[in-house]
């Protein structure tokens, strides 16, 4: 039975149950939870931090696991933030948090959709469109993810996308240069060729944009400007 969207319910106790360092900046967590509903892929869910004090802190995080997996966030650290740098160096098994959640029905993607995906992602961007290309392949379809990324060190998920189960990847490095990566942003001119499959264009291909809002507002513009419908196109800015 394919994961449906559901109304989000209150804030549920949840404990983090095992973490995977992704990069030196970046770590993945993975929660029990006795009611957990299930997730569709491209949701997040909302994290609640209590101090001792009462003070609450709460933000988003996108789950980068597949629906019928554990619910899984990869969190990249923000030096100077409250947040992202107890769950990147802090949190440990046993842990208990609160969530709030899945949370989204807008950027999503679900299988009774047989569209081939172009995903384009920047940073932590990367956490949701794992859960979206790990479900579109396993149902069969066609990914194409283009990722950029600061440097060679912080690219997210890099054994997965260089494996056969991976999607198609190209990665881009906006601070080194480094073999096996092209150097430098994301152009308008790349994105309108990667909206045509083998030269010729795909009409029925959509389109996931995710990461920090200047990087998802300005790709948004180059693929609208390259010819992609407005409705085919869903983006997530983290902020
Ligand atoms: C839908 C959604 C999904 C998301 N998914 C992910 C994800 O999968 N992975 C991920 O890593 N992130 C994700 N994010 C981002 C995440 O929610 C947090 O914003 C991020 O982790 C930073 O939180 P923080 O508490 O560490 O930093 P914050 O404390 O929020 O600070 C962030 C930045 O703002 C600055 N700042 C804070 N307050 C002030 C102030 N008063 N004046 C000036 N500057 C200030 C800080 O110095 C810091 O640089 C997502 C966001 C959204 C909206």
């Amino acid at each position: 039975m394919p994961p449906r969207l559901r109304p989000v319910q209150g804030w549920r106790p949840v404990t983090v149950a095992g973490t995977t360092r992704e990069t030196a900046s970046a770590r993945s967590i993975r929660f029990t939870a006795a009611d957990w509903p299930g997730h569709v892929a491209g949701q997040h869910i909302d994290i609640r931090l209590t101090a001792e004090d009462g003070y609450q802190a709460t933000r988003s995080y996108s789950l980068s696991s597949a629906p019928g997996e554990a619910p899984q966030i990869t969190v990249e650290r923000e030096d100077d933030g409250e947040v992202s740098p107890y769950l990147v160096d802090i949190a440990t098994d046993g842990d208990a948090l609160e969530v709030r959640g899945p949370v989204g029905g807008y950027f999503v993607w679900q299988p009774d959709d047989d569209a081939p995906l172009l995903l384009v992602a920047g940073g932590s961007g990367i956490a949701p469109m794992r859960a979206i290309w790990r479900a579109a392949r396993a149902h069969g379809t066609p990914v194409r993810l283009v990722y950029s990324a600061r440097t060679a060190d912080r690219v997210i998920f890099g054994d997965e996308l260089s494996s056969p189960d991976g999607p198609e990847t190209t990665v881009h490095l906006t601070r080194e240069r480094a073999s096996g990566f092209e150097y430098g942003r994301v152009s308008a001119d790349q994105l309108s060729a990667l909206l045509g499959s083998g030269g010729v264009r795909e009409p029925r291909l959509r389109a996931y944009v995710c990461g920090p809002t200047a990087f998802v507002e300005e790709t948004a513009r180059a693929l609208i400007g390259a010819g992609l419908a407005a409705d085919l196109l869903r983006t997530e800015r983290f902020g």
